[in-house]
């Protein structure tokens, strides 16, 4: 089934402009090519919004010297008048979530429904932070000297530098910068070159929240371009943390040059998701959760489910229902309503799904449904696929790999040992399930020696996390964790303290000198 027909670049175009009017963006700061600036394009049409300015260097440079200056400020901030500024971003956030919404739609092309919990991810990680403003905790540890206090206290780190993805357009720049805010940092953000105008409008409500709460200008500053600006972000030592998502090449590139200068780091790079689903599993359960994290966002999240690990035994009942269901999937303009499947981001997006399908079937894989494209005639320049479903006779090297389109590979075992085997021989550790009646296999993916992952469920699929918990995956997804539990030590320095209140210098572990 075939959404409806899509709409026009030219009244995208208009709509993007109206949703940047009502959050505050001057009409001025979209309308401003000039050479080696930026292209906002729209992926619902592939036609082109507007030109944009890229930062030059100068203007990096500014832009950081403002936040470190601003950090001098805002540390002295108490976190709990912090705080202030984050509620107050969360306020404009809800007002403006039509808004912001929309313009994730047409800018990174998910459907409407998964745009606004997008946005609602932006207001929650608001309130959790603020929240945390009055939960700074050190610790107070039993010091081995009389009459002395040995505790930690947690100091605003500074200049925080956030790089983000154009898939999370905007959720993963809420993440970093509520709680960076909060923990007394300023922030400088360099988004995804393909996703400009979502961060012009998020950038416009927080100079607002800024102003209406007396903070720094500069707590946050943003910078658009490409790859070049966001080295200029990676190579400042005044930077005092580079937070940044986006492809595992991205990682390998900027990992070495912040550690370089002894910077902190916190990667959120790609992952290869499965699911194993045992001979136990409610499939009828497993399939709505395997569909949902497969095929929606078209693929494209960090999270989305890569690899479908199944028990021999019920394989061909869970494949017919999840065959049936992928026929279901209305694919096509994600403003309509109805819409489950929105565009890819870009038609090179397209050719690396048709090339990691050609390999799939090269290595001897069977296409259970989709790949196809879908309203090609209509849209030459978008990339509207079906989703696929790929049986695998193995983990060859294309599965080992991730492709940011919706290709789910299917893998069968006989033991969970095997299952585990399988699910832990890629590259990548973010998210994982398990689909499971069985309270055995549920606690033995969750063991030590169970799902290697940042992120292991049972019983619920590998996307759509909550903000409440750390985020992150291990391997090469990057080690790092953001959003909530202690995830904010990330964003502080700790500072231990020892304080002698006593009359004698007793030494530690019992030295004596003089
Ligand atoms: P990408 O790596 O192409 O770009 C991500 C960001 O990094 C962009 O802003 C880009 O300009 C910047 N960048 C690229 N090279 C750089 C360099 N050498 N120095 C500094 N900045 C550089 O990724 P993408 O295509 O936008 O996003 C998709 C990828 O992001 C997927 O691999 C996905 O799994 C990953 N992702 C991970 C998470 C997570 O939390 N783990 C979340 C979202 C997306």
């Amino acid at each position: 089934d075939i959404g409806s027909s899509l709409p026009r670049t030219e009244d995208l175009r208009r709509r993007a402009q109206e949703r940047l009017s009502a959050c505050g963006v001057r009409p001025g700061a979209w309308d401003g090519a000039r050479d080696g600036g930026l292209t906002a394009r729209t992926p619902l049409t592939g036609g082109t919004l507007c030109g944009l300015p890229a930062a030059s260097p100068q203007e990096v440079e500014a832009a950081v010297g403002e936040a470190a200056e601003a950090f001098a400020v805002w540390r002295m901030r108490p976190a709990p008048a912090r705080g202030a500024l984050v509620k107050r971003l969360g306020e404009l956030l809800g007002e403006h979530r039509e808004d912001l919404a929309e313009l994730v739609t047409i800018e990174a092309g998910k459907i409407r429904s998964e745009a606004l919990g997008e946005v609602q991810e932006m207001i929650d990680i608001c309130d959790f932070a603020v929240g945390l403003s009055r939960q700074l905790y050190g610790r107070t540890m039993a010091s081995e000297r009389p009459g002395h206090r040995l505790s930690e206290s947690w100091h605003p780190l500074g200049v925080v530098g956030v790089i983000s993805a154009f898939n999370f357009p905007v959720a993963v720049w809420s993440w970093n910068t509520a709680i960076a805010l909060a923990c007394g940092d300023t922030v400088v953000w360099k988004p995804s070159e393909q996703t400009p105008l979502t961060s012009l409008a998020c950038a416009a409500l927080l100079t607002r929240a800024a102003a209406d709460t007396d903070a720094p200008a500069g707590v946050h500053r943003l910078v658009l371009g490409g790859r070049e600006t966001g080295e200029r972000l990676v190579d400042d030592a005044r930077v005092a943390l580079v937070s940044a998502t986006g492809s595992v090449r991205m990682g390998r590139e900027v990992g070495p040059r912040v550690a370089a200068r002894f910077g902190r780091l916190l990667l959120e790079l790609g992952g290869n998701n499965a699911a194993v689903v045992t001979s136990s599993a409610d499939l009828d359960l497993a399939v709505r959760a395997i569909v949902f994290s497969a095929a929606g966002t078209a693929g494209q999240r960090c999270t989305t489910l890569r690899r479908l690990i199944v028990h021999e035994d019920v394989a061909g009942a869970l494949l017919e229902k999840v065959v049936h269901a992928y026929g279901q999937l209305r694919v096509g303009d994600p403003l309509a309503e109805g819409t489950l499947v929105g565009p890819l981001i870009s038609c090179a997006a397209r050719e690396a799904m048709d090339e990691a399908l050609a390999a799939a079937q090269a290595d001897g894989g069977k296409v259970l449904t989709g790949g196809e494209p879908v309203l090609q005639t209509e849209a030459p320049q978008a990339a509207y696929v079906r989703p696929a479903v790929v049986r695998m006779p193995a983990q060859t090297a294309v599965v080992r790999r991730e492709t940011f389109a919706p290709i789910l590979y299917v893998l069968t075992y006989r033991t969970l040992d095997e299952a585990l085997a399988l699910h832990n021989g890629v590259p990548q550790g973010l998210s994982s399930s398990i689909f499971t009646r069985d309270q055995r296999e549920a606690e033995r993916f969750l063991a030590a020696d169970g799902s290697d992952c940042g992120i292991a469920n049972v019983n619920i699929g590998t996307s759509g996390a909550e903000i409440g918990g750390a985020f992150g995956g291990e391997k090469e997804t990057g080690g790092g964790r953001e959003s909530g539990s202690d995830a904010w030590r990330a964003y502080m320095r700790r500072a231990t303290n020892t304080v002698n209140y006593s009359d004698s210098l007793p030494l530690a572990q019992g030295v004596s000198f003089l």
